[in-house]
């Protein structure tokens, strides 16, 4: 089975790309109103400064994420080696001009934040991990420092370190939680599907019918159901056999999905090769139609290769004290009829 991106998961890679926007975006601000509060000096010499090129950084990974969402921990990586990298030159001239820059400190501590919310609990600490090593290394062999920056590196240290252990207790928890929810969504899926074909099995398509009948008596409006079985079955079972059997009924319960779908229609199979259509809002003439074309669907060409026939049977919501078993019997004594009437046909 291929293996889809679920809902929760673009959540997650939505989340990804606007905290990297918005943690770019903020750092491009901070560059150019610092600079007009502050004006670097004349170009190009000024603009050399470690916080322009950062800046740069910031811009070229909005570009990147933007051109190709797909590759945002790729690009993300690189941009940190980059910040990092330009801390790293930064370090040397702080430590030599006996004071810590503040904004320094702060842009690390939130490139902290981001990065874990882009690579995850595990990588986003092997990361963070290096870059404070990086940093400290730097750091010490750019020593002795006075007791007063010493302090200020102290306390930068153990925001950002605190920082990161926070961001990545909260990722964890996030992760393990994604986790569980997926698997419990897909045992629920697993479960609501039949096992052979891929539309509802019996006890989701069961719920579903009571759900639209409950949903017609509220709003007042119609529903119909089409019941539909395959015309001598068992003759496909005996003359190809029980597995290629399995393939006549995927096939059909693709034919009848692909043809209800759009118009909100599900698709449930009612036990060995009698399938049910739930409609809700469609009245009885309008299923009758619908019932002809899926007919046609299925008898004009071939499935998996050898001419199939199906009979089906229609009936309507009836209003208030109409209940699902009624419902069913009459779609079900219609699609007998059917049967009774030479089979391939609708009643
Ligand atoms: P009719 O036109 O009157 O419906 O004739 P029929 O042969 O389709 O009806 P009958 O009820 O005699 O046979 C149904 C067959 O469906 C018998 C059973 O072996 C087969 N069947 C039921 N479930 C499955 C299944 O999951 N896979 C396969 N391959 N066959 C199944
Ligand atoms: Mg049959
Ligand atoms: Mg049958």
């Amino acid at each position: 089975m291929s293996r889809r991106i679920t809902p929760l998961q673009e959540l997650l890679l939505r989340s990804q790309q606007s905290i990297v926007y918005s943690g770019s975006a903020a750092y491009i601000l901070y560059a150019l109103l610092t600079s007009v509060i502050d004006p670097p000096g004349s170009f190009p010499v000024a603009y050399q400064i470690p916080k322009y090129w950062a800046a740069l950084c910031a811009l070229a990974t909005i570009v990147a994420v933007a051109s190709a969402p797909h590759r945002l921990k790729q690009v993300y990586l690189t941009t940190t080696i980059a910040y990092v990298v330009v801390a790293l030159v930064e370090v040397p001239r702080a430590v030599a001009s006996g004071e810590l820059p503040l904004h320094l400190a702060l842009w690390l501590t939130l490139n902290v934040l981001v990065s874990f919310v882009v690579f995850g609990a595990r990588q986003g600490a092997v990361l963070n991990a290096a870059s404070l090593c990086a940093l400290l290394g730097v750091l010490l062999a750019h020593g002795p420092l006075a007791a007063t920056p010493l302090a200020d590196w102290v306390t930068a240290a153990i925001v950002m370190g605190v920082t990161g252990l926070g961001a990545f207790i909260l990722m964890t928890f996030i992760e393990n939680n994604l986790l569980q929810h997926e698997q419990d969504s897909e045992k629920l899926r697993a479960a609501r599907q039949d096992a052979v074909t891929d539309v509802y099995g019996r006890g989701a398509i069961e719920e579903e019918l009571q759900y639209a009948m409950e949903h017609a008596q509220r709003i007042n409006s119609p529903m119909s159901i089409i019941v539909t079985d395959i015309d001598h079955f068992k003759l496909v079972n005996d003359q190809h056999g029980h597995a290629f059997g399995d393939d006549v009924l995927r096939a059909v319960g693709k034919r009848l999905r692909r043809n209800v779908g759009g118009i909100g229609g599900m698709v449930g199979r009612w036990g060995g090769e009698e399938f049910i259509v739930v409609l809700p809002g469609v009245a009885k003439p309008d299923a009758l139609v619908l019932a002809e074309r899926l007919r046609r669907e299925i008898g004009d060409t071939p499935l998996a290769g050898l001419p199939v026939t199906a009979s089906f049977g229609v009936s309507s919501y009836r209003g208030t004290g109409d209940t699902p078993d009624q419902l069913f019997g009459r779609a079900d004594m219609a699609m007998y009829e059917a049967k009774r009437a030479g089979r391939n046909a609708v009643r």
